[in-house]
């Protein structure tokens, strides 16, 4: 018998497979099932089309026996079998899909004979063309018996790698295909040997193929005690330790129906939380379990869950986003990153369709056009499911924006506030009024028409925040201000520039835009008018330290507080100046604002007119204490210690 050569690029890709592109050699068993599959849905679709009688869906099975003493591994199917011909075109020949030519075929067929066109009613996966292939990354020979519907003779492929193939007749009973692979020894890196070992067969199958539609079965021995022979003396057999017996038993090993192809209706919540728990090893019940079937020009069905807490690693560079993708059941690949914007990145989950034009590179995938227009649906789907989420149950809302809540900010401010249409109503922030987390949407319903800006103060901590001087005249007012306590809080809403069209403000910002009493108003600036030679002396006495020293008009108990310009923040400057690798040298224009009304400002006066020294003292204590309760560090700590100490003994 003549061997005989693969084609040269099925050669080219064999030599890959053998030396193993695939990280992953384990994928060999769901890319024979697979097979197994498709050869079955080709019988079972000819069955409906020739309307062939006696063909039951429930006779078709796919089996998996392991041979431990010869080595091997079997997968055999009750398919349609292969032709001698098939046989050497669909294993001689890569880059040449048996499926797609089926398809093909079939359709022509169908069509003949009145009916719909068959590429919408057959539902094959393939089209990956080097399935089969990668059966050698884990064995050195490779045979393939097959008998094909309705044929009378069986036919035998076999190959141990790149030098050839032969064919030659051989037995089988019925109609399918027998894979029998001489599974490599085990070497320093690889140990082959587990694909031997039944429970790691048994969690292949479950990992990969679990949804495959027919049963995949094994004969697995099982144990059982010996029964006592009937009318034995029992107190001999009571003492007598049981005896046991081994048996042969079949176990179906997949699970069969995907749960996201069953009716909602028809799931349980505890199936839902079952199944994450199983895929995604995540004790903690999902928050929100999202799923959506979509019929379309491109239809697919999507399981997604929400977790309840963030994995340890969520906000760091080891985790890795992505929803598994299925095609027809068959799970192609783990983690497909282009189905889930960054700011989603949470989300864990499936999606299934039967209309990808698969490939097995993710560089393809990532152009896929119909990837795309599905990445975008579910975009929008996880977006109204947090919406309604937050609406109707608050608690679990706030639950979630705890674990997450983050991570949707990072989106504002990543992209520019370019996503802000589609998350701004989904941050929180918390409320100086309503002591609690509130949405920008609830803040600008209740602020009053005068109102012109939203309010916010950024700082470490709500309760110091809630304690800054600045925050006295706007709550003198009953105006809510938001406390931003995450670093990225005031870059994303600077990312916004505004919500509905209000813009924000920070509290410290020299002017606060409020409607003010038009008499306290001119108190102030005459009193700032006749104190004026003061206020520039405690300017020039701070040298530069401070663009202007004011007035304040927002202090009521309290001497003092900074205040910035517009723009760039004194928070800002400090989360920036905290970064590592930060150069920029940014700094906030500060402006020291003095409560008129204080009785440290007599002492103020009082010093000025009498002894300058002592005011440059007071003027330098006091930018101190401004920086303090900002937060930030002052410049001299010694000079100011000493400083407080001299007036103390004094
Ligand atoms: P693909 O499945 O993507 O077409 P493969 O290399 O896995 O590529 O298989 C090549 C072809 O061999 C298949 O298209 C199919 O026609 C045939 N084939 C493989 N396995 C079987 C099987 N178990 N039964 C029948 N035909 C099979």
């Amino acid at each position: 018998m003549a061997r005989k050569q693969f084609k040269a690029e099925s050669k080219r890709l064999l030599e890959l497979m053998i030396n193993s592109i695939y990280t992953h050699k384990e994928i060999f068993l769901r890319e024979l099932i697979s097979n197994a599959s498709d050869a079955i849905d080709k019988l079972y679709y000819k069955s409906l089309i020739e309307q062939a009688s006696g063909v039951s869906k429930s006779d078709f099975s796919i089996w998996i026996s392991i041979d431990r003493p010869s080595r091997t591994l079997t997968i055999s199917d009750n398919g349609i079998g292969m032709t001698k011909e098939e046989l050497e075109s669909n294993l001689g020949t890569i880059a040449r899909s048996g499926s797609l030519d089926f398809k093909g075929a079939m359709s022509d067929e169908a069509q003949q004979e009145g009916g719909q066109p068959a590429k919408d009613a057959i539902d094959i996966i393939g089209q990956f063309g080097v399935g089969f292939y990668s059966a050698f990354m884990v064995s050195s020979k490779v045979r393939v018996i097959t008998k094909a519907y309705g044929e009378e003779t069986a036919w035998e492929w076999e190959s141990s790698g790149a030098e050839g193939y032969t064919v030659k007749e051989s037995e089988r009973s019925g109609n399918g295909t027998e894979i029998i692979l001489s599974i490599k020894e085990d070497t320093e890196d690889e140990k082959y040997g587990e694909y031997l070992e039944e429970y790691r067969v048994r969690s292949l199958v479950r990992h990969y193929s679990d949804y495959i539609r027919y049963p995949i079965m094994m004969n697995v021995e099982k144990r059982r005690p010996v029964p006592a022979p009937e009318g034995g003396d029992e107190a001999a057999a009571e003492d007598k330790a049981p005896e046991f017996e081994s048996y042969i038993e079949a176990d179906t090993l997949n699970s069969m129906t995907p749960i996201w192809k069953r009716s909602r209706s028809e799931v349980k919540d505890e199936e839902y939380n079952e199944y994450y728990r199983d895929k995604f090893n995540d004790y903690s019940p999902p928050l929100k379990v999202i799923h959506t079937s979509v019929e379309g020009v491109v239809s697919y069905d999507a399981l997604l869950f929400i977790p309840a807490k963030a994995p340890y690693n969520y906000y760091t560079k080891t985790y890795e986003k992505g929803l598994q993708l299925y095609s027809s059941g068959v799970m192609i690949m783990e983690k497909c990153a282009d189905l889930l914007p960054d700011y989603f990145s949470f989300v864990r989950g499936l999606v299934d369709s039967q209309d990808l034009s698969l490939n097995i590179s993710r560089e393809m995938l990532q152009h896929d056009r119909q990837l795309k227009g599905i990445a975008s649906r579910l975009e929008g789907k996880i977006k109204s499911e947090l919406s309604s989420l937050l609406n109707t149950d608050r608690e679990k809302y706030e639950e979630f924006f705890k674990a997450f809540g983050l991570q949707l900010k990072f989106g504002i401010y990543d992209n520019f506030g370019m996503q802000k249409g589609l998350l701004e109503d989904l941050i929180m922030f918390y409320s100086s009024t309503e002591k609690k987390l509130v949405t920008l949407s609830e803040y600008v319903t209740k602020m009053g028409a005068e109102q012109k800006y939203i309010y916010y103060a950024a700082g470490s901590e709500v309760e110091k925040l809630d304690k800054l001087p600045q925050t006295e005249l706007l709550k003198d007012k009953g105006i809510e201000i938001l406390y931003l306590t995450d670093d990225v809080d005031e870059f994303v809403l600077r990312a916004m520039d505004d919500y509905k069209e209000k813009k924000f403000k920070s509290i410290s910002e020299g002017d606060l835009g409020i409607e003010e009493d038009e008499e306290d108003k001119k108190a102030v600036e005459e009193k700032a008018e006749s104190n004026k030679d003061m206020l520039a002396a405690i300017k020039e006495g701070l040298g530069g330290k401070v663009a202007d020293v004011r007035l304040s008009r927002r202090l009521k108990s309290h001497p003092v507080c900074l205040a910035s310009g517009e723009g760039f923040s004194l928070e800002m400057e400090k989360i920036l100046s905290a970064m590592p690798m930060n150069n920029t040298g940014m700094k906030a224009e500060r402006i020291l604002e003095i409560n008129s009304e204080h009785p440290v400002f007599e002492a103020l006066k009082k010093a000025f007119e009498a002894d300058k020294d002592r005011m440059k003292v007071y003027a330098d204590l006091l930018y101190d204490q401004a920086l303090l309760i900002e937060g930030m560090p002052i410049e001299d700590p010694v000079a100011f210690s000493n400083a407080i100490c001299g007036l103390m003994v004094q």
